[in-house]
């Protein structure tokens, strides 16, 4: 069957074919004629018969009347048949498009007598099929063009949600993956600047390591307490810190719920159709999944620094506690000496008061001594002079009597 409008409603899915052929180079095309031919199948069943029966004739007819005229539709043998079945056919060939659009008609009329429009001319029927064809498959084209478009508008609208999404990922763990692991503050400059340490690489905040190293005069790392060389400020992690905690300041600054809030919002609102609520969910599960692996990761590293520190104050202790046990030896020994030396000190002093006491006696001794010498002497000196004068008188006594005896 060459006419048109009924070739066109009997043999759509011929047609179909055809276009898809046409367009089956287009990436992506076929998925999304799938779907367009489902949504076309629904819309037929919801349009109104008589109405879309008088549509496909027309638009039919427009169609092969284009085609027609493309192909040149004023040659003789096409003329001819038209001029056969109707007279409205006839001008419809010759003034173009403008005069077809008031002939439904007529074009009803060629559809009824199909086999006398006499297809001996120029124009092949097939010709005309295949322009038909390639018509239609331009337009699915456009069609599809604008659909791909549009999808790739919501691809690039996700995108950049999921992009939202991941900065805030990024930043979370960007955050929890520069704290220290001892005070827990993210390490911002100068007072929790980023110090690593050699040769083990772990990296704390300034105000830690100098508590750790100077202050507890520790040498091994807090973490794998592998000894400490030396030390340097990280430079590289500490601009990357600063860079994030300037976004951060000027996002809170934009929108004071939050950087989490407002990505969640846009990627809510990036998926729109109800058919993946599951999706959010599992959004929602991943994101919690991950607020927890970070948790556990932080408790770990807590755990390791903690129990280096246990392990240190055990050894610390029991170290102290013998160091406790040999001073109260040393305490022990002076402590006996001290007694010994009081119990000397006691029997020195009991012979001292012994000594003191006969000094004193002999003091008494002395002075009695002295005191009878001294009586006698001048006993003596009394005697003396007693004796000297008496001496005096008897030798001129003696005298007095030598001289009267020799007279
Ligand atoms: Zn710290
Ligand atoms: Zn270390």
């Amino acid at each position: 069957r060459y006419d048109v409008a009924t070739g066109q409603a009997g043999s759509a899915a011929r047609t179909w074919r055809r276009v898809r052929r046409l367009i089956s180079n287009d990436d992506g095309a076929v998925a999304l004629m799938a779907e367009r031919e489902e949504r076309l199948r629904l819309l037929r069943v919801r349009e109104d018969a008589r109405q879309r029966q008088w549509k496909a004739e027309r638009n039919a007819e427009l169609e092969r009347e284009r085609v027609v005229a493309e192909l040149g539709g004023h040659g003789p043998g096409f003329g001819d048949g038209v001029g056969n079945g109707s007279p409205g056919g006839a001008s419809i060939s010759r003034h173009g498009i403008s005069a077809s659009a008031s002939n439904a008609g007529p074009a009803a009329t060629q559809t009824a007598q199909p086999q006398h429009l006499g297809w001996s001319g120029h124009i092949r029927p097939e010709e005309v099929i295949d322009k038909l064809t390639e018509r239609i498959a331009d337009r699915m084209r456009n069609e599809l063009r604008l659909e791909l478009q549009k999808e790739s508008e919501t691809l690039q609208q996700r995108v950049a949600a999921e992009n939202l999404q991941m900065d805030d990922y990024l930043a979370r763990e960007l955050e929890t993956q520069n704290t220290c692991p001892v005070c827990y503050e993210l390490m911002v400059p100068p007072e929790h600047a980023p110090q690593l340490l050699f040769p083990c690489g772990h990296t704390f905040c300034a105000k830690c390591i100098h508590s750790h190293y100077v202050t507890h005069g520790k040498r091994t790392c807090p973490i794998c307490r592998k000894k400490i060389d030396s030390k340097a400020p990280n430079y590289s992690l500490q601009q990357l810190i600063l860079n994030f905690v300037q976004k951060r300041q000027r996002m809170q600054g934009n929108r004071p719920e939050g950087m989490a809030a407002m990505t969640h919002a846009v990627v809510a609102g990036s998926r729109p159709d109800a058919s993946t609520p599951a999706a959010g969910d599992t959004g929602q599960s991943n994101d919690e999944h991950d607020r927890l692996r970070r948790q556990s990761e932080r408790i770990q590293i807590r755990l390791t620094v903690l129990m280096n520190e246990l392990t240190d104050t055990i050894s610390e202790a029991a170290a102290l506690e013998g160091a406790a046990q040999s001073s109260r030896l040393v305490l022990d020994h002076l402590g006996a000496q001290e007694q010994d030396v009081l119990k000397r000190m006691a029997g020195l002093k009991a012979e001292l008061e012994l000594l003191q006491e006969q000094r004193s006696m002999q003091e008494a001794k002395v002075a009695k001594s002295e005191e009878e010498a001294t009586a006698a002497l001048s006993r003596r000196q009394m005697l003396t002079d007693t004796i000297g004068p008496l001496q005096a008188e008897l030798k001129k006594i003696d005298l007095l009597m030598t001289g009267l005896s020799e007279q």
